[in-house]
Parts: structure tokens; C-alpha cells; sequence
């Protein structure tokens, strides 16, 4: 199976490396730059700084059904439609400020979802992580992993950020400093690898990305990935009796 990148058409042999090539592919900056523009030409920057999300309705429990059978799924290729759900925690007063080391424990680090408990960092030292890469177990340098499951919840900021340049999200409004630190956490990282912000906020004087601590997120995430050693275990053993029953 080939991965081509939607942007550029280039093909890779894995998913993994697909995920590689579109951080810096060219052609999907400059496409995902046009569509901002296009978003908001003839809107008013203006933002209400509107109602506080409370955090009180967030433990929706999913029932583990020990009957259905684990399918890991490849690391980076995660359905994340389910955030949407999560979206009220994810951008609370308390917690906005970790949102993507939030994303990665949601996605990758919960027991109630095994088939994406996927990736973990093997020693508590040392840069030994592994992940489940196109039907395998493959040992990587942790620190790509994690800028990789960074990465991942990056990117679903910067749709999340879009959604709501279009107005309110899902009717709520969005509080102008969550919505400021989203901004900068994307032109933080872009910054880093040499490419334009997002949108340029300078000329209202809204860019300030020093609050936007991309550094302190990697280091979240990196103890998140050594806890997940252990749920990742569990969910190998589960599959490994799966397997056992059906051979
Ligand atoms: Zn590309």
C-alpha cells in the first residue's frame, strides 16, 4: 500500500514516513497559508472574550467490551474524530495551556482505548521508544516520537483554530486568550522550522509566542510515553491471549 501526500502527490512506503514528509512539506504550507487568508478576508478580527468552558461533564466513560477483539492501529494514524467530544477539557481556564501533551494522553495513553495505546518510551533514561508502525513493534528515537505525537496534536489544534475562525465553536465561544495561545503554540512551531505563521497577529500586537512553551509540551508528553509503558504492555498481552484463543 503507498501513502501519498495529498498536497505534493509525493509517495511514501509507510504512513510513518508520509507523517515525516508533511511537517515540512512545502506545497501544504503554502495551501493551508491560502486557506487562512481566504478565511478571513472581510471578517472582523474582533473576539468576543466570551464565557469560561467548565471542565465538569469530562469522564464520559466508554465501556470496555473485553469481547471485541484489539486491533492496534499505525502510530500517527489515528482516528481523532472523537476529540470533538473532549473539546470542553481540552479547552478549559485550567487546562488549554498543555493541550497537545493533553491530546497525546487522550489518544495514545487511554485504557479504554486499546487499539491506540501504540507508542511508549521504553526506560525512564535514555532514548529507547517504541511504536506500532505499519503491523509492528519498531524501536525509534523517542524524541522522534514524541516530536511526532507533538506533532499530531499540532495539527489538531491548527483544525480546531480554523473551526473557530469561522465563528463560534459547536455555539460555544472560544475565550480570545485560548484562542490567542492556540495561535502562538502554531506560529511557535512554525517559527522553529523556518516557516511564515499562520496568521500574523503582529499588527494588533496579539503575537506573543513566548507564552506558547512548545519545549515544556515535548517534555509532557516524553513522561507521558514512559507511564504508557505499562497500558501499552497490558493491551500487548490482551492481544497476545486474543491471538492465543483464536490459533
Ligand atoms: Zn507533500
Amino acid at each position: 500500500m503507498s501513502h501519498q501526500c495529498e498536497y505534493c502527490n509525493k509517495s511514501y512506503s509507510t504512513g510513518f514516513n508520509l507523517n515525516k514528509h508533511q511537517k515540512k512539506c512545502k506545497d501544504k504550507i503554502i495551501i493551508e497559508q491560502r486557506k487562512m487568508i481566504e478565511a478571513f478576508k472581510g471578517r472582523s478580527t474582533s473576539v468576543t472574550d466570551g464565557t469560561t468552558i467548565n471542565a465538569d461533564t469530562i469522564n464520559g466513560n466508554i465501556n470496555v467490551d473485553q469481547s471485541v477483539t484489539i486491533n492496534l492501529v499505525s502510530y500517527g494514524e489515528e482516528d481523532l474524530s472523537f476529540l470533538s467530544q473532549k473539546l470542553d477539557l481540552l479547552l478549559n481556564n485550567k487546562n488549554y495551556k498543555r493541550i497537545t501533551s493533553n491530546i497525546f494522553k487522550l489518544v495514545h495513553c487511554s485504557a479504554s482505548i486499546p487499539s491506540q495505546n501504540n507508542v511508549y518510551k521504553k526506560y525512564e533514561n535514555g532514548d529507547k521508544g517504541l511504536a506500532y508502525i505499519d503491523g509492528e513493534w519498531v524501536e525509534e528515537n523517542i524524541n522522534e516520537l514524541v516530536d511526532m505525537g507533538f506533532d499530531q496534536g499540532l495539527n489538531y489544534v491548527e483544525d480546531v483554530f480554523k473551526r473557530i475562525s469561522y465563528g463560534a465553536l459547536d455555539g460555544k465561544t472560544i475565550p480570545q486568550k485560548i484562542r490567542i495561545h492556540m495561535l502562538n503554540l502554531i506560529n511557535k512551531r512554525r517559527d522553529e522550522r523556518g516557516d511564515p505563521p499562520l496568521i500574523d497577529w503582529a499588527e494588533n500586537n496579539r503575537r506573543d509566542t513566548s507564552q506558547a512553551d512548545t519545549k515544556k509540551e515535548k517534555k509532557l508528553i516524553h513522561q507521558l510515553a514512559f507511564r504508557n509503558r505499562n497500558v501499552c504492555k497490558r493491551t500487548i498481552k490482551k492481544i497476545n491471549n486474543q491471538n492465543a484463543v483464536l490459533n
